[in-house]
C-alpha cells in the first residue's frame, strides 16, 4: 500500500502510471484529511462531487492510457482568486461572496487540460491584501507548522495563505498561488514549501480577479521544485486573452536538471542586508552562499541601490491600480449588493463601504489619493520612475550575474494577531519580494533551514527574464544541500 502522506506530484504520477493506486482514491485519501484539518481553515469553498468527477475521468484515460495530460490525475487546490466557471469565486471579499463566474480562467483552464483535479478553492487576503491572511472575510488561515517553543497558532504567510497551508498540511498534492509583491514567495517560506513567481506576462491573467495589473502574475505553491517545473509548465500559455501575456516560447522546464551551477555568477545584493534582519536569516542566507560556493559557483557582490526605495514605490503603483481595478464593484454588475434604495449613488456607497474590508478600504483611499488632480505628479508618476530606476538596478546587476541570492522575507512565520496594529509593520514584510515584482522578474522561494524555533528560513533567487529554468536549477540545489 502506498503511503499517500508521503507523494508529491512527482511520485504520484508515478504511482499513478504504474497502477499503484487510482486517482478516485488518491482524491478520496486527500478529501478525507481536508476533512480531519477543517481547523486550518484553508478552504471557502471545497468541490469535492466535482473532484471525484475529475479523477474518474482521469482514471479512465490512465487505464486506456490515451490523451494523459502532464498532471493527470492530480489533485490539487486553487486559490479563490482564479475565475471558476460555475464554482463560487470569492477573491477572499464578501463583495464577491455569490459570485459566480461563467467562464474560466486560462491558468485554471490549462490546468484542467493537464489533467488536474480541483478539490477546492482556497482561502486568501482579501483581493490579495496582505501577508498574513488575516484580511480575508473567510476568516484567519492557520499556518500548520508551530514552533517548538510555544503552542501559538502561526499565520501562513499571504496573500496565498490557504494555498500553501494546504499544500503544506498535506490536503492536497500542489496548489496556485498569484504574487503581485510576493503573496506566492511569502507564504512558501513560512510553510517551508517551494513557491514561484514567473516573469510578468508569463502566465496569463485571464480570469484572475485583477488587484494591481502591472504586477499580478500566477504561480505554483509546491513541494518540491521539480514540482514547481511540472505545475509552472502546465499554468503558461500565450494568450490573446490578456494583452500582456508573452509570446516567448517556454521551454522544457524539466530541463532545469541539466544546468550546471559550475562557473555560474550569483550576486549578494549588499542592500538586502537590512538593519533589522533577524540574524538567523542572516546565517541561513550566509548557508546558502556556502552552498554554490561548493559547486564551484562564482559569488559575486553587487549593488541594488534603488532598493530602500521599493517598498514605498510598491505601496504607491499597486493601490493606484487597485484603485482603479475594484472600481468596477458597485452593487450593481458582481455579487453582493446592499439593501439601500433611496438612489443610486447611496447605493453604490453602501455597497462599498459594506462589502470591502478595512485593509481593501485603506488601498482604495491611498490609490485615489495617489491618482488625485494635484497628487498624481508627486505620488504615482514619481513612483513609475522609481520603478524604473529599480528596474534599471537589476538589468545592470544582471550583466555581472546570472542569478541573484536573498533572503525571502526579513521573518519568519509570526503568531496570529501580531503585527496587526500598524500597517506598515505587516508591509514590512514584503521589503524584500517587492523589488522584483516591480521588475517584472522571475523569482523563487525555497526553505534552506529551520531557525531555533523549528520554523523554516526561506531563500530567495531571483532571474532574468524569462530564465524560470535557472531559478529553478538554483532552487534545485538548495533543496539537494539543505538535508531537511
Ligand atoms: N503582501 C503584499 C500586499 O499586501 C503583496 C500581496 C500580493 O502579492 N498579492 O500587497
Amino acid at each position: 500500500m502506498t503511503d499517500f502522506s508521503k507523494l508529491n506530484i512527482t511520485s504520484a504520477l508515478l504511482g499513478l502510471k504504474n497502477k499503484d493506486f487510482k486517482s478516485v482514491e488518491l482524491t478520496e485519501y486527500f478529501i478525507n484529511q481536508i476533512n480531519k484539518k477543517e481547523n486550518l481553515n484553508c478552504f471557502i469553498t471545497k468541490t469535492f462531487d466535482k473532484a471525484i468527477d475529475m479523477a474518474k475521468k482521469s482514471d479512465e484515460k490512465i487505464i486506456k492510457n490515451r490523451e494523459l495530460g502532464s498532471l493527470e490525475g492530480i489533485p490539487i487546490t486553487m486559490k479563490d482568486l482564479f475565475c471558476t466557471k460555475d464554482i463560487r469565486t470569492t477573491a477572499g471579499s464578501k463583495i464577491l461572496d455569490s459570485f459566480i463566474p461563467f467562464y474560466e480562467s486560462t491558468v485554471s483552464q490549462n490546468l484542467w487540460n493537464s489533467g488536474a483535479v480541483l478539490l477546492g478553492k482556497t482561502n486568501m487576503d482579501e483581493f490579495a491584501m496582505g501577508s498574513a491572511n488575516t484580511t480575508s472575510f473567510f476568516g484567519n488561515v492557520i499556518n500548520p507548522l508551530k514552533s517548538k517553543n510555544n503552542d501559538k497558532d502561526l499565520v501562513p504567510g499571504g496573500s496565498s495563505g490557504g494555498s500553501a497551508s494546504s499544500v503544506a498540511a498535506g490536503l492536497c498534492l500542489a496548489a496556485t498561488g498569484s504574487d503581485t509583491g510576493g503573496s506566492i514567495r511569502q507564504p512558501a517560506s513560512f510553510c517551508g514549501l517551494v513557491g514561484l513567481k514567473p516573469t510578468y506576462g508569463r502566465c496569463s491573467r485571464f480570469g484572475m480577479v485583477a488587484f494591481a495589473s502591472s504586477l499580478d502574475q500566477a504561480g505554483p505553491i509546491t513541494l518540491t521544485v521539480e514540482d514547481s517545473a511540472r505545475m509552472l509548465q502546465s499554468m503558461v500559455s500565450y494568450d490573446s486573452k490578456d494583452s500582456t501575456s508573452s509570446k516567448k516560447e517556454i521551454e522544457n522546464l524539466l530541463d532545469y536538471k541539466k544546468s550546471d551551477l559550475k562557473g555560474k555568477r550569483v550576486g549578494v545584493p549588499k542592500e538586502y542586508l537590512l538593519d533589522g534582519l533577524n540574524p538567523e536569516i542572516k546565517k541561513a542566507w550566509d548557508l546558502g552562499i556556502s552552498w554554490f560556493k561548493s559547486v564551484g559557483s562564482e559569488i559575486i557582490e553587487i549593488s541594488l541601490p534603488n532598493t530602500e526605495s521599493a517598498l514605498p514605490t510598491y505601496y504607491i503603483i499597486a493601490p493606484a491600480e487597485a484603485s482603479a481595478n475594484l472600481a468596477r464593484y458597485d452593487g450593481i454588475r458582481y455579487g453582493f449588493r446592499a439593501e439601500e434604495k433611496s438612489d443610486l449613488t447611496r447605493l453604490y456607497e453602501e455597497t462599498r463601504a459594506q462589502g470591502f474590508g478595512k485593509e481593501v478600504k485603506r488601498r482604495l483611499m491611498i490609490g485615489t489619493y495617489v491618482l488625485s488632480a494635484g497628487y498624481y505628479d508627486a505620488y504615482y508618476l514619481k513612483a513609475l520612475k522609481v520603478r524604473k530606476l529599480i528596474s534599471d538596478d537589476f538589468s545592470k546587476a544582471f550583466e555581472r550575474c546570472d542569478i541573484i541570492l536573498t533572503p525571502t522575507t526579513p521573518n519568519v512565520a509570526f503568531p496570529i494577531g501580531e503585527k496587526q496594529t500598524d500597517p506598515i509593520e505587516m508591509y514590512l514584510n514584503d521589503v524584500l519580494t517587492v523589488p522584483a515584482s516591480l521588475a517584472g522578474l522571475p523569482a523563487i522561494s525555497i526553505s534552506a533551514c529551520l531557525n531555533s524555533d523549528s520554523l523554516p528560513i526561506g531563500l530567495q533567487i531571483i532571474g532574468k527574464p524569462f530564465e524560470e529554468s535557472s531559478i529553478l536549477s538554483a532552487a534545485s540545489l538548495i533543496e539537494d544541500l539543505r538535508g531537511f
